[in-house]
């Protein structure tokens, strides 16, 4: 923002206590903290009117506007404040989604080599969470994210940054799981679809019968009457490419994707680490706003002043406008994966937002303790659930965000707590096979390394780490183990039926005896209930099956012959009673 003293808030008509939250970068807690000092009782969906939110924006040394409420339809106004009608055109947020293997990161990469000036591309060494394309003169903003989970955390953090969401489908292998996943959160997120069926360069492509695919799965192709735009392409070999852009930008100016500039700036924290030298090292994506080196930023408990902000190839950009990533330096400690941020006006207004964040979060764990239903849910989980501890290693804070988030939201039906004992950045280390020793804790690495010397210290200490670098294997791993800890399901399935009509010899463990099949059959290492009556008098096991005098595989139904069992109790069979036969397996059940 260009003024330098008073940061301004546009508010046209009212604004729910929530947007107000978001716009001053603090958490609905602490703003509804802050009103109630004031003698304003609000909850999070109350609407204040301009002046009642002056009231909290003087405090803060933030200067309110009011602004004629303009009708918008985009995005931005249904998760952040309303637009005002100086809103501008901005660049449309793109996500990538689909099935592992189908050509997301090809398509990236080539789109980047292709679309950026010749020799910066190939600066790009580093993993970047987002980058931007220039197209027909016009700027386009790619996220490059872990997996579909990420998008899943950042919607948990309560934004929605993607516009449209770019599924990639294989022409050969055609919709899989994760291609409906991808199906699943672009419309839940409100981003608009585009198709790209890929790899068409391929011996097996087949187009139409990838759109038939598609169109069972409710994407139905405009070609048949519509309205998902599906665009053939080789990711490889660059086919087509330019025709996706297209759709993108055309599905973007449809949008008439919009955002206030003149207004402090503000977004989402995408990716943030610690670098030696650096401090914080932070990638913002800027929702609105102005950015610029110098002005104060809070994200959730912790702000800085913007010291040094780079473009995505790691070039010094002075002014971030909306839709832009960049990466900053200058925040005091690291924020959080989906934190918002929002520029405030001096660093003690920041300190004082940060701490109020920090407080609230603190309260809000304090009383997740004591509710009587909480106490009751854990002591519950206490009793009848197993325990899953992991330790979680990754490359980037983003990625461990990710990691956990997606982790927690495997349900176990309440069967399995997830213990999460400890998380960084960073390779898996000798005190992370310390922490885990003993406790039957698994180690999870994300695009991390584990050394040799370490990985021969854990296999000695009999500590499992399993590194990974797609995140549906981990997930997949994740969930078998704790499959693994759940009790296996006792299946048992009924064989045939036995008349007993001679009882030939009965020793201390064994029984022979004679008799009819009435149904089914028989065969050695059934199990049989002994029936008398309607009581079951016990359980006993087929050692051998007899025909006249020969051991066979099995009687049936109709026909006589011998039986052996096997007793784990002592019994005495009588003729007359029934044996009824069965099996019975242990099953590994599934979440
Ligand atoms: P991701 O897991 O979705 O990111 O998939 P990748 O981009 O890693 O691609 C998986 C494999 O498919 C790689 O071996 C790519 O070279 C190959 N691939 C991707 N796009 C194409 C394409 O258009 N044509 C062909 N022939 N192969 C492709």
């Amino acid at each position: 923002m260009a003024d330098t003293d008073t940061k301004v808030i546009q508010i046209a008509g009212s604004i729910t206590v929530d947007e107000l939250a978001k716009a001053l970068g603090l958490s609905v807690t602490s703003l509804i903290g802050e009103l109630f000092k004031e003698g304003i009782v609000a909850t999070i969906n109350q609407r204040l009117d301009f002046d009642t939110a002056s009231i909290i924006l003087d405090e803060l040394n933030i200067k309110g506007v009011k602004l004629e409420k303009k009708n918008t339809a985009t995005k931005t106004s249904e998760h952040r404040h309303e637009l005002s009608d100086k809103a501008v055109g901005r660049p449309p947020v793109v996500a990538v989604m689909g099935h592992v293997d189908h050509g997301k990161t090809t398509l990236l990469d080539t789109l980047l080599k292709k679309k950026t000036v010749e020799g910066e591309a190939g600066g790009i060494t580093q993993h970047i969470s987002a980058y931007q394309l220039e197209y027909e003169g016009r700027k386009i903003t790619f996220l490059d994210t872990p997996g579909h989970e990420a998008f899943a955390a950042i919607r948990q953090h309560g934004a929605m940054l993607t516009d449209i969401v770019i599924i990639v489908v294989a022409a050969d292998d055609g919709v899989k799981p994760q291609t409906v996943e991808a199906i699943k959160f672009a419309q839940s997120a409100n981003a608009k679809i585009i198709v790209a069926i890929n790899k068409i360069d391929r011996e097996g492509a087949d187009v139409p019968r990838t759109m038939a695919d598609l169109s069972q799965h409710g994407l139905q192709p405009e070609e048949w009457g519509g309205d998902i735009t599906m665009v053939p392409i080789s990711a490889k070999r660059g086919d087509n490419l330019d025709k996706l852009l297209d759709m993108v930008l055309l599905t973007s100016d449809i949008e008439e994707l919009k955002a206030d500039v003149d207004i402090p700036s503000e977004g989402l924290v995408i990716e943030s680490h610690m670098e030696m030298g650096k401090g914080s090292v932070v990638n913002l994506l800027v929702t609105g706003g102005e950015l610029k080196t110098g002005e104060f930023i809070v994200a959730g408990t912790t702000y800085g002043k913007v010291r040094t902000m780079l473009d995505f190839r790691g070039k010094p950009k002075g002014k971030a406008t909306p839709s832009t990533p960049v990466t900053v330096t200058g925040f005091k400690e690291l924020p959080n994966f989906g934190d918002s941020f929002v520029e405030v006006s001096d660093e003690k207004t920041a300190r004082k937002m940060a701490l109020l964040n920090a407080q609230a979060a603190q309260n809000a764990n304090a009383s997740a303790n004591v509710t009587s239903t909480d106490l009751l849910r854990m002591m519950n989980v206490a009793d009848n659930s197993k325990v899953f501890n992991v330790i979680i290693k990754g490359d980037v804070l983003g990625s461990v965000t990710s990691v956990v988030d997606s982790l927690k939201m495997i349900d176990t039906k309440g069967e399995i707590t997830l213990n999460i004992v400890a998380t960084g950045v960073g390779d898996v280390t000798e005190n992370d096979v310390y922490m885990a020793e003993g406790g039957e804790t698994v180690i999870y690495g994300f695009n991390v390394n584990v050394p040799t010397n370490i990985a021969k210290m854990a296999a000695r200490d009999n500590v499992s780490i399993k590194n990974y670098r797609v995140i549906y294997e981990l997930l997949d791993d994740a969930k078998g183990e704790m499959e693994n800890l759940l009790p296996s399901e006792i299946i048992e399935e009924d064989k045939g039926e036995m008349k007993v009509l001679g009882v030939f010899r009965t020793e201390r463990t064994s029984i022979i005896a004679g008799g009819e099949v009435l149904k089914g059959e028989v065969k050695p290492k059934m199990l049989a209930r002994v029936m008398r009556g309607k009581e079951s008098i016990g359980e006993v096991e087929i050692e051998s099956v007899q025909k006249e005098k020969l051991a066979v595989d099995s009687l049936m139904a109709g026909e006589t012959g011998g039986i052996a069992l096997k007793l784990s109790k002592r019994l005495t069979l009588e003729i007359g009673d029934r044996l009824k036969f069965f099996t019975r397996e242990m099953k590994k059940r599934k979440l």
